[in-house]
């Protein structure tokens, strides 16, 4: 099975071809090397402040052909049949959650690709690919998923054939919440592995910490670190304190989750987890409780169509595939919206 993936929720106009054999998905043989993965991806560059809506969706406009294309091509040197044949079985891209003229763009792609190419349509929620690539790389069974992206923070498990959402935050995205902080002191977007670089030569000021439950919350945090900084606090030092705090309340609410579910696997997804300090307090945190962790490697964290084909080519083996007129995105798409067709685990 070949499935191209295409993903453009956001920044990233990103398309991916995945390759697997049949059996390996209906086994539920989550170890296919990940080289199997090829991905294609254009990232969109903001010239001063954060991502724009419009210029976003434009910036889709013209990279995902290319990407598609680059994609497409990867298939053909792959494909050992009639020329005449779809390189690909399937096509599947991002529904949502994302930025509504950008999921439009990546939409209409998709279906136009379904219909040249005479193979199905598989609508991909993107927050269950930031957590599925993960459960596929680690061979894990039944982890509990950490989302820190940009524009979300989150923990889901599974649970009665569906995605749960455990805690979240109250306000921003954990990457958002980082990148506005970032664009009051004046560095570009994104902000994240800036603060990463100058947290190293850091020391410790007081900022908030705001844990509620299994929910937790960054406005008032960004609003003490941007205070901090305006009040002549060294910028390195808000830099590393904003990650301890911010790191520190999402390693908590994890092991709440790992406790709660009673769960010894975590696995971390999305773009704010490529900071090495995140995964290091996390993978701290589990190997004090014997749980076992794990971070994809950074292609698969950030937004990347290679998750959507994976995720993708789950669907498209457990039948999960859209007609056209119901193929229609969703800005505010929730992973607990998704039934998970594709896990023949059922839990009570
Ligand atoms: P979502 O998946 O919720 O739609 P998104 O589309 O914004 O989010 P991601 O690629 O998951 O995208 O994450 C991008 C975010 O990751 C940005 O906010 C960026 O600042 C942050 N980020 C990237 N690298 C690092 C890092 N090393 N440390 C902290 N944050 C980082």
């Amino acid at each position: 099975v070949r499935i191209l993936g295409i993903e453009g929720t956001a920044w990233a106009a990103s398309a991916a071809v995945f390759e697997t054999d049949r059996t390996a998905i209906s086994t539920g043989d989550r170890t296919a090397h990940p080289d199997d993965v090829f991905i294609e991806s254009d990232a969109y560059q903001p010239e001063s402040g954060g991502i724009h809506p419009r210029e976003a969706a434009e910036h889709m406009h013209d990279a995902i052909p290319r990407v598609v294309e680059r994609a497409l091509e990867h298939a053909r040197e792959r494909h050992d049949g009639p020329a005449t044949d779809s390189p690909i079985d399937a096509v599947a891209f991002s529904r949502g959650p994302g930025l509504g003229p950008c999921l439009r763009v990546v939409g209409t792609a998709a279906r136009a690709l379904s219909q040249a190419l005479a193979v199905p349509l598989v609508g991909v929620n993107h927050m269950v690919a930031h957590l599925e690539i993960g459960r596929h790389t680690s061979g894990f069974d039944s982890p509990v998923c950490l989302n820190a992206s940009g524009a979300n923070a989150h923990l889901l498990a599974f649970r009665n054939g569906r995605y749960r959402v455990l805690g979240e935050t109250m306000d921003t995205g954990v990457g958002n919440a980082i990148d506005k902080f970032t664009r009051h002191v004046g560095w570009s977007h994104p902000g994240g592995p800036k603060v990463e670089a100058a947290a190293e030569d850091g020391d410790y000021v007081d900022l908030p910490y705001v844990v509620k439950g299994m929910d937790f919350s960054f406005s008032g945090i960004m609003s003490a670190a941007k205070q901090a900084y305006d009040d002549g606090t060294p910028v390195e030092d808000v830099c590393y304190s904003l990650q301890e705090n911010v790191f520190a309340m999402l390693a908590e609410v994890s092991e709440r989750a790992l406790s709660l579910t009673g769960s010894d696997e975590l696995v971390l997804g999305g773009g704010v987890g490529q900071n090495a300090r995140l995964r290091e307090m996390l993978a701290e945190m589990c190997a004090q409780r014997g749980a076992r962790f794990h971070a994809p490697e950074p292609r698969f964290l950030r937004d990347n169509a290679g998750m959507i084909a994976v995720l993708g080519a789950k669907m498209y083996a457990a039948g999960d595939t859209l007609a056209l007129e119901d193929s229609r995105v969703d800005p505010d798409f929730r992973p607990d919206q998704v039934p998970v067709s594709w896990r023949s685990d059922e839990t009570e």
